[in-house]
């Protein structure tokens, strides 16, 4: 199954995140949630007096949206994995539009740590360790962990990597009881919302609006019934108070390169930075040409839930026609998985999870890619872990990013 993407615009500040009844703060993430969206659309229906809301929205597999500037030709926008470093001394993507915010360089480490890994489990006798820095204008800084979202906009024949900064705006409300929807006397609680427009990309001044991106799966009537639902129904917390209202429509990502493409570019780089690598190795004429098998990484954008054995684990093992694979290689952190039932009014349990931007590499011996595409391709339309229909596990095979390795 295809993935239909989605662009969802804001017409007013989003507060995206969930409300906890005695929190004096509320603030928001950056991206939206993918539950948000499903919960505007079970809120719609309820509305309409439509029973059995739950299967009626299990029709549509609604993944993250993530923010990036409307302005010149965007691409598409993603979370950075947790892999991406950036210049300790002059942090950002060499390539941002407006020079005032370009950095040294933000590239990805995956690739060549993988290939390190790999080196040395085929018996190579490195001579150097491995070790980053920057090489921009003979810098020589260390790098560190670069994260958040990024876009990807068309100038000409080039590529140009942008960060997303976000607005915020603070505004002091008057608190409303959650069970009374009555004001409660003397309690005050501070809104920080994500603003409707952030920097422009392509001039030094102004602002632009934002917008989100994300995937979609499933059945085309019900993704016409979430649009729908859209138009009336705004998300996040305060949405009947001035927060939360968005237009949705279908777009067209002509710059997505498409699964196929990312696993075999994701395998020509590991080959070619196998050779450059491999020079390295004082034992270099004992090493194979090429490294064995066929890998692919499996990268999280949103946090996972994983079980093995029954023990709660950040490492995901998959089931992929008929076999078990464990990761080679992998970088993750831990979150926490919470959630909020709004049709029960309570906190859902809290498990420990894999953080958003967490990647896994995997290596498959058996037979072709194009036997194993359709394999990844379900990994994408139907994620990975536990609470997947809560949103989480939502991943991408071979982020783009992973691409990078040299400063952008
Ligand atoms: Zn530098």
């Amino acid at each position: 199954m295809k993935p239909i993407w989605l662009r969802i615009k804001p017409e007013e500040p989003l507060v995206l995140g969930s409300v906890k009844p005695d929190a004096q703060f509320l603030t928001t993430c950056t991206y939206i949630p993918g539950r948000l969206l499903r919960g505007a659309w079970a809120e719609w229906l309820q509305m309409q007096g439509v029973r059995d809301i739950f299967s009626h929205v299990q029709r549509l597999r609604i993944g993250n949206f993530f923010p990036a500037v409307e302005d010149g030709q965007l691409q598409y926008a993603l979370p950075l994995p947790l892999t991406a470093v950036t210049c300790k001394h002059e942090p950002g993507f060499r390539t941002e539009l407006v020079p005032n915010r370009r950095g040294h360089g933000v590239v990805d480490t995956l690739l060549p740590q993988l290939t390190y890994h790999l080196l040395r489990e085929a018996g190579a006798q490195m001579t150097a360790p491995f070790v980053l820095t920057c090489i921009q204008n003979q810098c020589d800084a260390r790098m560190e962990p670069a994260d958040g979202f990024y876009g990807v906009y068309k100038q000409g024949q080039q590529e140009r990597y942008v960060q997303f900064r976000p607005r915020f705006h603070a505004q002091t409300k008057v608190a409303l009881s959650r069970f009374r929807r009555a004001s409660q006397a003397q309690m005050l609680y501070t809104v920080n919302a994500l603003a409707p427009k952030a920097p422009a990309v392509t001039t030094k001044n102004g602002t632009k609006p934002v917008i989100f991106l994300g995937r979609v799966y499933g059945d085309p009537q019900a993704l016409q019934e979430l649009k729908q639902a859209l138009e009336h129904i705004a998300i996040g917390a305060l949405h009947t108070r001035g927060y939360g209202r968005v237009t949705a429509e279908t777009t067209d990502l002509s710059g997505w390169p498409g699964l196929k493409e990312r696993v075999k570019r994701f395998n020509n780089l590991l080959r070619e930075l196998w050779k450059d690598l491999k020079r390295l190795a004082a034992n270099a004429d004992a090493l194979p040409a090429e490294p064995e098998g066929m890998y692919f990484s499996v990268n999280l954008l949103a946090p996972g839930v994983f079980q093995n054995q029954g023990m709660p684990s950040l490492v995901p093992e998959l089931h992929i026609n008929g076999r078990v694979l464990k990761p080679v290689w992998w970088a993750t952190r831990p979150d926490v998985a919470s959630g909020w039932s709004t049709a029960w009014g309570l906190p859902k349990p809290t498990n420990l999870a894999a953080r958003m931007g967490s990647v896994y590499v995997y290596r498959w011996d058996d037979g072709s890619l194009d036997g194993l595409l359709p394999a990844l391709q379900t990994l994408e339309t139907e994620g990975i872990g536990l609470r997947r229909d809560e949103g989480f596990g939502e991943v991408l095979v071979c982020h783009p990013f992973h691409q990078e390795v040299e400063e952008r």
